[in-house]
């Protein structure tokens, strides 16, 4: 039996942020993942200011990354180029990362920091009645106190928990490939809001191009599940239709790599019990309105570690309580707003105004990318106040009358 203070499931960037953490609070703490060390996790690689800030608190050099000052939004023929917004709770620019050297990074940095990380180590819990008392993994069993469930979009360590997408919430999918083009040292991302897919069905998601300053690109397609349609969307096709219509403009070379798809978990039934926290993919935490997960992975790695160290018995229900406050009313009017614009007769007169203007555009970034300053909320915090009272009233009907799949 191997005896520790905290054990990880999963080397993403939720788990790399616990482990960081741990270590340097001089915790015993050992990371399972079941891909090999540099394992690569199909990702847009965008960090918006949010994911800046977290990355900035974790103290991680972003020198290796390239970085970003904002987006270029476009929605059919309107093209609106907008700074990140200025805060003076985030920095006012973003990155990209692609995955494969960000998350080596981070894992790199946990290690660094004292952590015992074990690649190609597949980890499941180890129940005692409903209390997680460690990990088998490996052939071996460890036990520690609590448990942290990083083990990204939800699967069998999900499962024997409970910690389960809620059916009737929506969830993304979305599908990426890198491709060389000589725009790859750009400073703004750029998302094609007016996507359609072959039949004509306006998507609720976007194309991106978010330029890695290595010679390449990473373009992608997502969508939600909210859209008509959305079982039988073929997202290789989608890229491809995406892919032609940037071609020009981006000069962009053939795909360096097949295009990989994976899904966006948007909701979770459960995400803490007796001696375990969920956190990151796993506990659901992916804005549904820009398909941003990395950032929520960080902040909730990093807080259900810090209420570890306060009181290890106390953490999952406090954890749960904290993590609640800080992102589950944004996420849950991002999941009533993805029903919105899955009305394809909703979705088009919302994108005339959220590009409109500039002023518009610039509120759209803001609340899209959750970057809205509590103590100065300004506009944007208005809108967002508004969206949240209308989209709970209009909720009911919304989920009535959802496209039909
Ligand atoms: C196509 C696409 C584009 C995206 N673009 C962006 C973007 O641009 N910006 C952004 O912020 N977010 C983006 N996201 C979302 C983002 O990728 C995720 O939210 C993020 O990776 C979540 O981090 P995580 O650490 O929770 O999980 P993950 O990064 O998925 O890491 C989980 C890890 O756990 C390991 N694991 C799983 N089960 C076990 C087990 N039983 N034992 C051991 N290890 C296990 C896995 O191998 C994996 O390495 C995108 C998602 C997709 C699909």
């Amino acid at each position: 039996m191997n005896e520790r203070d905290l054990l990880i499931i999963g080397g993403g960037p939720a788990g790399a942020a616990a482990a960081i953490v741990a270590a340097r609070a001089g915790v015993r703490v050992t990371l399972f993942e079941k891909g090999p060390h540099g394992r690569d996790k199909v990702c847009g690689d965008g960090l918006t200011p949010r994911a800046v800030a977290a990355l900035e608190e974790l103290k991680i050099d972003l020198s290796p990354a390239h970085r970003i000052d904002g987006l270029r939004m476009i929605a059919g023929s309107k093209s609106r180029e907008l700074a990140w917004p200025t805060t003076d709770r985030f920095p006012n620019h973003g990155a990209v990362w692609p995955r494969h050297r960000f998350d080596t990074h981070l894992v790199d940095v946990a290690i660094e920091s004292g952590a015992e990380v074990r690649f190609e180590t597949e980890a499941l819990p180890e129940l005692d009645g409903d209390r997680v008392v460690g990990v088998r993994a490996g052939g071996e069993q460890f036990r520690a106190p609590l448990t942290i469930l990083a083990a990204g979009a939800q699967g069998a360590a999900a499962k024997m928990l409970g910690a389960e997408r809620d059916p009737d919430e929506p969830f993304g999918l979305a599908i990426r490939a890198y491709a060389p083009t000589p725009r790859h040292a750009e400073r703004h991302l750029e998302a094609c809001l007016s996507l359609r897919d072959e039949h004509g069905t306006a998507v609720p998601g976007y194309g991106w191009m978010f330029p890695a300053g290595d010679g390449t690109v990473n373009i992608g397609v997502g969508a939600l599940s909210t859209m008509k349609g959305f079982k039988k969307l073929n997202l290789n096709k989608l890229l491809d239709q995406y892919a032609a219509i940037v071609r020009d403009s981006w000069q962009l070379g053939d795909y360096l790599d097949k295009p990989r798809a994976w899904r966006l978990p948007m909701s979770c039934v459960r995400r803490h019990g007796p001696g375990w926290v969920a956190v990151g993919d796993a506990a659901g935490f992916v804005n549904p309105m820009n398909g941003e997960g990395i950032d929520y992975g960080l902040e909730s790695g990093m807080l259900a570690v810090e209420q570890f160290l306060a009181d290890p018995a106390a953490a999952p229900a406090r954890y749960d309580q904290l993590v609640g406050e800080r992102f589950d009313r944004f996420l849950r009017t991002g999941r009533r707003f993805s029903f919105l614009i899955g009305h394809p007769w909703l979705l088009r007169p919302g994108l005339r105004i959220a590009v409109g203007t500039q002023t518009a555009a610039d509120i759209t970034l803001a609340v899209m990318g959750n970057l809205v300053d509590d103590r100065t909320p300004g506009a944007a915090g208005k809108v967002l106040k508004l969206a949240d009272g209308t989209l709970r009233l209009a909720d009911p009907l919304l989920r009535r009358t959802r496209a039909a799949a």
